[in-house]
């Protein structure tokens, strides 16, 4: 293959495609291109593995209300919840009453405001220095941080807390997330199976060295996950410049994964969707997401090192760590219920190589310059260089989109 266009789009997740569609209606000539064999990216609902769809990636609707997603949704026919969070607690051998729980929430929602009114006052440090490490919440609020952020709270800075834009909507999508972003994209068209290895951008024109060719064009978006850029997994010739690089360094991968288990009956009769937490002293960073949409499943969700350091030993290892947590929470008789599982393996993926994004404690603006452009050449959209909408689906839209009109200017101006 040998082909010449206007924009080279590397990545058909939600960036990818969303900036594909916006630089098409612009008038550009495009190529999208993507390593996998599927679109979407870390938007993929998996409808073969269990009785019902599961999402291994983005299942709910952050920021509902403003997501246009939810939008999508609507017009697609595609069902979410609105259920507000309903949590539970354990504590290694029983629940917790409701009125604990709700001491928590208060220490949670307590804990959260000093992080954002530090990130407000400027204080860029780790989100761990603002939570009462005298309280018995610490380490619980610790846990679900991590399971929220995918990182703990002394890897992850307090911008990313105060400037997430949170109308605190989060809807699950019945049908999956991962499909409703493909069907939203089902007109674009994606090279798939076609990885770029090299961008040489040094002339007039660019170069896409991929596995299936080269191809020449007059700009290039880059999509794909934080991970693929710190191990530079795509070779630039030149290479990048230092500040970019320096920014590159400033965002850590975060990881999150889960393990889906779906049971024979439902083995938590009179109880609805929840969340259960578990607290004990050496409880790992995971909780379950238990009868999602009313099915007869739970759902382990890990965050932070202990999902990168059980998932990158595979499937079965996962399950078996799961297996364990799933006993000890609600009893060993439950584990003669499975009737199926499945485990997510986002970290062994070299297209994406973790969860999303954490700006690292003093990254600064390490997003927004993540989100700079080199030269009118080089451009960059993704989860990770969105400043208020990170490590979301809708965000990494966005960023798309505003890269085509960045995009669009450029390409005029010459
Ligand atoms: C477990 C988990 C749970 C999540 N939960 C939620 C949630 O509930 N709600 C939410 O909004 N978000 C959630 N997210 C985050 C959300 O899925 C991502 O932020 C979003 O999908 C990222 O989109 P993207 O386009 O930036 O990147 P990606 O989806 O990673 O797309 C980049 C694409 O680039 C491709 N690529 C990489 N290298 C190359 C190459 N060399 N050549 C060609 N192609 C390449 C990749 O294969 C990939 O398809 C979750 C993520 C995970 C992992």
């Amino acid at each position: 293959m040998q082909s010449s266009c206007d924009l080279v789009i590397i990545g058909a997740g939600a960036a990818g495609l969303s900036a594909a569609r916006a630089a098409t209606q612009a008038g550009l000539s495009v190529e999208l291109v993507e390593a996998m064999d599927r679109i979407g990216g870390r938007a993929y609902t998996d409808q073969a593995s269990l009785p019902a769809p599961f999402d291994h990636g983005c299942q709910w609707l952050h920021s509902a209300g403003i997501n246009p997603f939810t939008r999508e949704a609507d017009r697609l026919g595609f069902r979410y919840w609105t259920d507000p969070f309903v949590i539970r607690i354990h504590d290694g051998k029983w629940w917790l009453n409701d009125q604990i729980v709700e001491e928590y929430s208060a220490f949670m929602e307590a804990t959260y405001d000093r992080i954002e009114e530090a990130a407000k006052a400027g204080d860029d440090r780790a989100a761990s220095n603002f939570i009462d490490r005298t309280s018995p919440w610490a380490a619980l609020f610790a846990r679900n941080y991590c399971g929220y952020v995918a990182a703990a709270p002394e890897h992850s800075s307090t911008y990313d807390t105060g400037r997430f834009r949170n109308t605190h909507e989060d809807w699950p999508v019945e049908n999956g997330y991962g499909a409703l972003i493909a069907a939203t994209h089902a007109d674009v068209d994606v090279n798939l199976a076609c990885p770029v290895k090299s961008v040489d951008w040094g002339g007039d024109e660019i170069m896409v060295g991929t596995s299936k060719g080269m191809i020449f064009c007059r700009a290039v978006l880059v999509t794909s996950s934080i991970t693929t850029l710190r191990e530079e997994r795509i070779k630039f010739f030149p290479q990048l410049p230092a500040w970019k690089r320096d920014a590159i360094g400033r965002i850590e991968m975060g990881y999150a994964e889960k393990v889906a288990f779906w049971f024979k009956r439902d083995p938590f009769p009179g109880l609805g969707m929840h969340f259960a937490m578990l607290n004990w002293p050496d409880a790992p960073d995971a909780a379950f997401q238990v009868k999602p949409y009313g099915r007869p499943m739970a759902t382990m969700f890990a965050g932070g090192h202990f999902a990168r350091d059980l998932f990158a030993q595979g499937e079965e290892a996962a399950i078996a760590e799961a297996k364990t947590l799933l006993a000890k929470v609600f009893g060993p008789e439950i584990l003669r219920e499975i009737a199926g599982v499945k485990a997510t393996q986002w970290v062994a993926n070299p297209w994406i190589g973790g969860g999303y994004s954490v700006l690292a404690p003093g990254g600064g603006e390490a997003r927004a310059e993540l989100a700079q452009p080199i030269d009118g050449k080089i451009f960059f959209a993704g989860e990770a260089t969105s400043r208020d909408a990170f490590s979301t689906a809708h965000g990494a839209r966005q960023s798309g989109i505003d890269a085509v009109t960045a995009i669009a200017n450029a390409l005029r101006a010459v």
